[in-house]
């Protein structure tokens, strides 16, 4: 029986596994989340399996940060660190013995072989061959050395890497995402599984733990699509049985704004970096879906639910798609508009509180300026980080207001004196003090009596109440701020505006 998980019925079992080197970067990440919609969408079980046997690159802090960076995500694994589960442990650090015994098997077996080539060895042949115009890779040097020339090289204390013999012929499978694929081995050398210290490499680690973690479905980046052949080859040494054979689906390339594929050098990559500058993770895995999927009729916007619904692999795209991040801070805008109030509010006050405005925890005063403002920012946010800047005239203590010098040289002139002596005489009459009374006496007095324009009527009075030029609409800012701060920054500004 075959379902539309294009595979047989038995339970889905996916994995996410990287490897903790660094910051989970936006490729990683986009793995995770189409992994864990697969598992989620066919009630299957996401497993998070840590590839961390190269122990120059693995560190614990980078284990911690992904673990750190999935949860926050909303990306939970049923099985993996913190989880247990059946096919324990799930660090491959922990696991060596059973790649050991794998390839103590595979010896045994002849399908390894140990290959005493040193680097420098390997890098002179490799170059003769380029200049012989031969094909790259291991040359098969090792392949056939006797018994004694094993022991010889042994002797004179060489450790060997172990080497997989590669099969002649060629490999054919179908990708769930890329369709029938074929590699010619004849361009494939044999490959290394283990380092000489006899520690596992990837090829050994990864495909050993597919298929005693009986993972039904391999879902990963493209630039792995090459390594298929080579653990096909592996399986078939080790006999692992046709219904036990994962399958594979390789999804699209990701590019920077130039075309390249997207790295460090044409672009952010980082997933921590965007959590820190403010986006939400309803936006990360939002977007991230879009690099290479969509639910169809144009939809853009929709949460993980709505995602697991209906995430599969046949409307993965096999184009490279393009990480552009103006359309991620749009669909971050989008999500902040769509929190509802408390929850924006919540996650509001970290960011001021980063920034050293709103104490921990907030003080009454705080607290009630937080509910008025919240909502006249929720609209006008496209980053979380963006609210302090846009608030820091609201929760800045009076004392250590200044308004830009830069702003104020271009916009306190000397003729707006008038115009700012006229707002402070009609809000020292104001009765109520709110957003409607402030707009109306400042109307009345600036535009009515002395004929400003709009425009020109209320930019000195945005730049003397605001400090610069970016903070919610003027009548509100006042209306928050009190009559009494208002009036000494119009008087602070009437101070030091020159005279005409
Ligand atoms: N540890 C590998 C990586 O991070 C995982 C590759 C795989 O999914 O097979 O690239
Ligand atoms: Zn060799």
């Amino acid at each position: 029986m075959v379902d539309d998980a294009g595979g047989s019925t038995a339970a889905v079992r996916v994995r996410f596994a990287p490897a903790p080197s660094g910051d989970l970067h936006v490729g990683n990440v986009r793995t995770a989340l189409y992994n864990w919609a697969f598992a989620r969408h066919h009630g299957g079980t996401f497993v998070f399996r840590v590839e961390d046997t190269d122990r120059s690159r693995a560190t614990d802090e980078a284990y911690h940060a992904a673990l750190d960076v999935l949860r926050w995500l909303g990306l939970d694994w049923d099985e993996g660190p913190g989880s247990g589960g059946p096919y324990a442990p799930y660090r491959q650090s922990e696991r060596l013995e059973i790649y050991a015994g794998v390839v103590a098997q595979l010896l045994e077996q002849g399908a390894v072989y140990p290959c005493f080539c040193s680097r420098a060895e390997l890098d002179a042949r490799a170059e003769q061959a380029r200049r012989d115009h031969r094909p790259p890779g291991y040359d098969g040097h090792c392949r056939s050395l006797s018994p004694a020339e094993v022991a010889a090289h042994r002797a004179q204390g060489r450790a060997p890497v172990i080497r997989f013999r590669m099969p002649p012929g060629s490999s054919t499978f179908t990708d769930l995402v890329r369709g029938e694929v074929t590699f010619d081995h004849a361009l494939i050398s044999d490959f290394a599984l283990t380092r000489s210290d006899g520690h596992p490499l990837y090829m050994l680690a990864a495909s050993v733990d597919d298929v005693l973690m009986k993972i039904t479905h391999i879902i990963r980046g493209e630039d792995l699509l090459s390594s298929v052949p080579r653990q096909l080859a592996l399986y078939a040494a080790l006999a692992v049985a046709a219904e036990d054979m994962p399958r594979f689906g390789h999804l699209p390339l990701i590019t920077g704004d130039d075309g390249r594929p997207l790295s460090k050098r044409n672009g952010e990559v980082s997933i921590a970096y965007y959590r820190r500058e403010g986006f939400l993770p309803e936006a990360m895995v939002n977007y991230l879906a879009l690099l290479g999927w969509s639910p169809g009729n144009d939809v853009e916007l929709f949460s993980l639910d709505e995602m697991v619904a209906s995430f599969d692999l046949e409307r993965v795209s096999k184009n490279p798609a393009r990480f552009d991040v103006k359309k991620l801070e749009a669909v971050n805008g989008e999500k902040i508009r769509g929190l509802v109030p408390a929850d924006f509010r919540a996650r509001l006050v970290p960011m001021l509180q980063a920034a050293g405005l709103v104490a921990h925890p907030p003080t009454a005063e705080q607290d009630r300026l937080l509910t008025a403002v919240a909502p006249l920012l929720q609209t006008r946010l496209s980053r979380l980080t963006q609210a302090p800047e846009l608030l820091r005239f609201l929760f800045v203590a009076e004392s250590a207001f200044v308004v830009d010098p830069a702003e104020a040289a271009k916009t306190l002139l000397p003729q707006t004196r008038p115009q700012l002596a006229a707002a402070a005489a009609a809000l020292a009459g104001l009765a109520e003090w709110d957003a409607a009374g402030i707009e109306a006496v400042l109307r009345a007095a600036l535009v009515d009596r002395l004929g400003i324009k709009p425009r020109h009527a209320f930019a000195p009075l945005y730049v003397t109440v605001s400090g610069r030029r970016v903070a919610p609409p003027l009548f509100d800012s006042m209306a928050l701020l009190g009559r009494e701060r208002t009036l000494r920054r119009v008087q602070a500004a009437l101070d030091v505006v020159p005279e005409e």
